[in-house]
């Protein structure tokens, strides 16, 4: 097929996720059709290469091409490509990946459920927690509290829980069950004159404030990324968890962390949680798991819900729930090969050590330019936030696009960056095998493409 035949067939009859559909449809907005990858790079049909410092979309973490991975799906499609996992059936790979993600996980976490990708792990995350709270016969118990700027996925609880608001526009979301909290985001403070310790204060009294309006009888959990992702790549200032966790213990609220991007590795530490001290009952895991080789996702549960839902069934019987695909054997003989990939290669340690220096590379060719409101990033991820006026954090008018140009801009000079969805931030989150070459190859596109654009 032609370059220009896929062009036609993709206007004509694809409905792309989070596409401006109609400047799709005009040939408007640009139709890459990647072909082939390798380490950090991928490579379109028209024979462009370009190194993607956001890991398809935060998830290549080991990196591109790798042949453990993709012999090991081809193996596990030969001898067995599929089995369910209803009823105590299992896999040798599936049971096998079980192992090794508990093996990685806090030492309080009991189980994992296998799903498909980060949404439906956190739909599962939510119905085992209601189910929990009916057995512990406080049905009432039910309400879910997340952050604005949260990212959750896009089913309609788990958009709901996503505090970003073209995630709910025009879909009458969010749902009566799920509440919005203060996002930890110290650079958009309340009051430019707020220190940091004042901010963790403000945002426990908030969280505080809102189970007292609500009731914490009506409450049963609270979700968090480690790091906000998606909502502007925002580290918590520091000792944000603790005064959160403290809150949450004091009203018997159950903890989610949403792990999805942080799980293994990216943070510098296997898990997030292990980065900032959290004490989760629930683990969100997908993107890394496989290196998204293969579609696969998993709620860590805690041993407190554990003991309580075993309990359960000798009353109620199974839980209804289940997914087709949960524990896919391709999937686990990916995750497989992927988490064994990242200890051979070191990649939680190089994701640490690299990711200081992609940030520090970052903030030293950034940090002064009159429109860089803020340089941050915690590990292998790194955010730019451009503003219009460096010493009131003032945004830049929506339609100037400003985040969009710039990063189109960097994908003409050869590195993929994201524009993240809300303000005119720059973000990156390159496979966890970047190397200080590759990092300064990242850095210094980001610098040219923000001066052609800015000054
Ligand atoms: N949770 C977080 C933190 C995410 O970043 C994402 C996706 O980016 C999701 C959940 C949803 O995952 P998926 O897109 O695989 O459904």
């Amino acid at each position: 097929l032609t370059n220009d035949q896929l062009d036609q067939w993709d206007r004509e009859n694809f409905f792309h996720p989070s596409t401006h559909l109609a400047q799709h449809a005009r040939g408007e907005s640009p139709n890459r059709i990647v072909k082939t990858a390798s380490g950090v790079y991928i490579e379109d049909r028209d024979g462009n290469k370009l190194l993607d410092a956001f890991a398809g979309l935060y998830c290549v973490n080991v990196g591109y091409g790798r042949t453990e991975i993709s012999e090991a799906i081809a193996e596990q499609a030969k001898e067995l490509a599929y089995y369910h996992a209803y009823v105590g059936h299992g896999t040798e790979a599936s049971i096998t990946l079980a192992k090794m993600v508990l093996d990685r996980a806090p030492a309080n976490m009991s189980k994992v459920y296998f799903g498909l990708g980060g949404s439906d792990a956190n739909e599962t995350n939510i119905k085992l927690i209601w189910y929990y709270n009916n057995i512990l016969g406080r049905p009432e118990k039910k309400k879910i509290i997340s952050r604005w700027r949260g990212y959750h996925g896009s089913g309609l609880m788990t958009g709901s829980m996503t505090g970003l608001a073209t995630f709910h526009n025009k879909f009458d979301l969010p749902l009566s069950q799920v509440i919005h909290t203060e996002a930890p985001y110290y650079y958009r403070r309340p009051r430019r004159n707020m220190s940091e310790a004042e901010f963790v204060l403000h945002c426990a009294a908030e969280l505080e404030a809102l189970i007292a309006r609500e009731g914490a009888d009506t409450i049963a959990a609270f979700i968090g990324e480690p790091i906000l992702g998606t909502g502007g790549i925002v580290p918590p200032p520091a000792g944000y968890w603790e005064a959160i966790q403290q809150v949450l213990d004091k009203h018997d609220i159950l903890l989610i962390a949403d792990e999805v991007v942080t799980g293994f590795g990216r943070l510098g530490t296997m898990m997030g949680s292990d980065h900032y001290g959290m004490r989760p009952d629930l683990i969100t895991i997908a993107k890394g798991l496989t290196s998204a080789y293969a579609p696969l996702s998993g709620s860590i549960v805690g041993d407190r819900m554990w003991q309580v839902l075993m309990d359960g069934t000798d009353e109620n019987g199974p839980i209804g729930h289940g997914w087709t695909y949960s524990a896919h054997p391709i999937g686990a003989a990916a995750g497989i090969a992927n988490l064994n990939l990242i200890d051979k290669l070191g990649l939680v340690e190089n994701a640490g050590k690299t990711g200081a220096y992609l940030n520090a590379q970052m903030s030293a060719a950034l940090g002064e330019h009159a429109n860089v409101g803020e340089v941050r990033g915690e590990g292998m991820l790194c955010a730019v936030e451009l503003v219009k006026d460096r010493d009131t954090a003032t945004f830049f008018d929506a339609s100037e696009k400003v985040a969009p140009r710039v990063v189109g801009e960097m994908a003409r000079l050869g590195v993929i960056a994201r524009a993240m969805p809300q303000g005119d931030i720059i973000g990156f989150s390159p496979p966890l095998c970047l190397s200080e070459a590759e990092a300064d190859i990242v850095v210094e596109k980001t610098a040219s493409a923000v001066k052609s654009v800015l000054g």
